[in-house]
């Protein structure tokens, strides 16, 4: 693994801790179209993709199209995008016939597993849970 690359392999720049003006972030860039994505859903608020390394039958993202950091980070303005994400997932379960059990989850900090720093809400469906989760 270079200097110029992180865990992943992804550059760098698309991690936390660069400066601003020379930060570059993995999903802002496939919301513009930059980088590619299967999209399942998209909006004025959200653009929701299917997730590289599904983790369930269902694993897809949703993320608000504005940058935001995670939800320890987000502003009071941010609260109403927050909700609405769960909504989208709602809409999608339903689409995809797993409303009888699925999960949402906003991992925070690399301790929860957090890779990708802006804000998404994991949609996971079409097998069963555990609980407490891993
Ligand atoms: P988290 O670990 O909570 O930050 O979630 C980041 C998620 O993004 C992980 O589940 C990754 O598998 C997923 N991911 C990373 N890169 C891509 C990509 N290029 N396209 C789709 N999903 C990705
Ligand atoms: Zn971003």
């Amino acid at each position: 693994m270079g200097l110029a690359e992180s865990s992943q392999g992804l550059p760098s720049l698309y991690n936390r801790g660069a400066s601003p003006s020379l930060m570059k972030c993995l999903f802002c860039d496939i919301i513009a179209g930059k980088k590619p994505s299967r999209k399942v859903y998209e909006d004025d608020k959200v653009y929701v993709f299917e997730d590289i390394r599904p983790q369930a039958p269902t694993h897809v993202l949703i993320v608000p199209k504005r940058h935001i950091v995670d939800v320890m980070h987000a502003a009071p303005e941010d609260a109403d995008i927050i909700g609405y994400s769960h909504l989208i997932a709602a809409k999608i379960a339903r689409e995809r016939g797993i409303e009888d059990g699925y999960r949402t989850v906003y991992n925070v900090g690399p301790n929860a597993g957090q890779s990708v720093f802006h804000l998404h809400l994991h949609l996971l469906g079409g097998r069963a849970f555990r609980w407490p989760p891993g």
